[in-house]
């Protein structure tokens, strides 16, 4: 039976729901999807609702500028579920760049699946005029919060419109090969049998770069474990340590898994404990180390990383990771909607927390072992003035100098930028204790 073909205003539809209850309703782009796309059943038709998803979110500054101009007047509330269509079909002709007629027709068919049907001409009108005159430029800064916008700007002064400005923009996709099962060069090669092009990239052993995403479940032997996606600025968190052999690691804040996955792939014989406060993300890390055929013998707890006395045998670790829970600011080009959902207090809670964090696993460091702090996050409080704090109150901790590899310099530790050689955001601390 020949597969069914994708039906074109299906996922325009798809994508306009998911859109309006992320932009008007305050929930999480993840969490939509998960629900949105099952219901599709051509694959074809899930691929695209999700990446036009992504593109509307990351332009979003863009299409609700061309809206203004070209609206004698904003749309009201009752209109929601329409900008989010119109904001669907401007993603598909910029920066999508899908065959304009037919874009322009799934979304106008898409308008009346909406019970639009008195608006189709409005949508088409509108998706004629931006492929005649073009989508505004727009100005990334708007699309954060005035309060983030701020702190960037304090923390980063000149650099900080290339933060607005890559945060926009699409991300490679950055994958991680497993050295247990497969050399990075041999996984190279059966993509390129597969027709997918992927770069090296020196500075990073484990990883391959390629252009444009691609779903998993494309990537030869992703099912049996030979490769995982992971941004590059993470698979950097595992060059910050130096491991001996069985060297007994916490991983804090593990979930769902990846730095955990990519120490043991480097190293089996360490002996892991990997924990997390929510156990359903938990499940991930055991769902990640069985694909990977990794870490039989890590012990996986659900437990809060700030309450050792409740999980924690006295056995001090050689080493400890933090990779905290924090703003994501650095990695606002996967997640576009964190701009939307970010609230001020939240930050306050975060800085407590992580805080909190550091003073409670210090303890559990053996003397002469290793603390790496990483978060993805760009603000100086959650980075630089988080860990510059800790040491301040923290009389047998040192930092120790990371590489410049992993980025600028920030206080004790390094921050990398969004986009710079095609990382996520993100800062990394290395903390010795005496
Ligand atoms: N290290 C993970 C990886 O590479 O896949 C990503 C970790 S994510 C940045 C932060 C994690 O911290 C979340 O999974 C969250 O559930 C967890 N978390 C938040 N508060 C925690 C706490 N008090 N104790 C332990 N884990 C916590």
């Amino acid at each position: 039976m020949a597969a069914p073909r994708p039906t074109g205003a299906a996922p325009r539809a798809a994508a306009a729901r998911v859109l309006d209850a992320v932009l008007h309703r305050g929930r999480s782009l993840k969490a939509e999807l998960s629900t949105a796309l099952p219901a599709l059943p051509d694959a074809r038709d899930r691929a695209l609702a999700e990446a036009i998803c992504f593109a509307a979110l990351r332009g979003l500054a863009r299409y609700d500028a061309a809206l203004a101009a070209w609206l004698a007047k904003p749309l009201g509330r009752r209109d929601a579920d329409l900008r989010a269509l119109l904001i669907v079909g401007f993603a598909q002709l910029d920066p999508m760049r899908l065959p304009a007629h037919a874009a322009v027709a799934a979304t106008v068919e898409a308008a009346r699946a909406l019970g639009r049907h008195h608006q189709a001409g409005l949508v088409n009108a509108l998706l004629r005029r931006a492929l005649r005159d073009g989508l505004p430029e727009g100005d990334a800064r708007i699309a954060w919060p005035a309060w983030l916008r701020t702190r960037i700007e304090a923390d980063w002064g000149e650099d900080a419109d290339a933060v607005f400005v890559e945060s926009a923009r699409e991300p490679p996709l950055w994958l991680r090969v497993n050295p247990r099962q497969v050399t990075r060069d041999a996984y190279r090669a059966r993509l390129a049998e597969a027709g997918i092009d992927a770069e090296i990239d020196d500075m990073l052993p484990d990883a391959l770069r390629l252009p444009e995403s691609i779903a998993v479940a494309a990537l030869p032997g992703f099912a049996d474990g030979a490769v995982s996606v992971q941004d590059a600025a993470a698979q950097r968190v595992a060059d910050a340590f130096a491991l001996t052999s069985g060297a007994r690691v916490l991983d804090a804040c593990a979930a769902p898994g990846g730095k955990t996955a990519h120490l043991l792939e480097r190293d089996a014989s360490l002996r892991m404990t990997a924990l997390d406060v929510d156990a359903r993300r938990l499940d991930r890390v055991r769902d990640t180390l069985a694909r990977l055929q990794l870490g039989a013998d890590a012990q996986l707890l659900a437990a809060d990383a700030a309450a050792p006395d409740a999980w924690w045998d006295g056995a001090p670790f050689d080493a400890v990771l933090i990779d905290a829970p924090c703003s994501a600011t650095g990695i606002v080009r996967r997640q576009p909607d964190v701009l939307l959902h970010r609230r001020e207090s939240d930050l306050a809670a975060l800085l407590a927390l992580q805080a909190r964090l550091l003073d409670a696993l210090w303890p559990t460091l053996a003397s002469g072992g290793v603390l790496v702090y990483t978060t993805c996050s760009v603000l100086a409080a959650e980075n630089a003035a988080q860990v510059d704090a800790f040491l301040a109150r923290t009389t047998d901790a040192h930092a120790e100098a990371l590489p410049e590899t992993f980025g600028r310099q920030a206080g004790a530790g390094r921050q990398r930028l969004p986009g710079e050689r095609g990382h996520d955001g993100f800062f990394y601390a290395r903390l010795r204790k005496r």
